[in-house]
């Protein structure tokens, strides 16, 4: 899915991959595409956007930030769904 796209809007286009998050063509690194492997660290270039006077649309960083508390209590569900399974094959 893409949280925003290149137009007279926004300067960004930022969207998730199958397995990462990336920032298209990014003009903060001269149009190589600036990859995450996670939403926190994407909002954190997204806001290197804004501070840097480029065009992002409202709720870009909430919708990653959001998606940041999902994709963590994700990753939190898996870690201890991991750690039960490892406990059960001790035994
Ligand atoms: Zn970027």
């Amino acid at each position: 899915m893409s949280y925003a796209r290149f137009s007279h809007t926004s300067d960004i286009y930022v969207y998730c991959g199958a397995i990462s998050w990336h920032c298209c063509g990014c003009f903060l690194q001269l149009g190589v595409t600036f990859s995450a492997e996670e939403p926190r660290s994407m909002a954190d270039h997204v806001r290197e956007h804004i501070d840097a006077g480029d065009l992002v649309p409202d709720g870009v960083v909430e919708a990653l930030l959001s998606d940041a508390d999902a994709y963590e209590a994700e990753a939190d569900a898996r870690a201890l769904d991991n750690l039960t399974h490892r406990e059960s094959e001790a035994f």
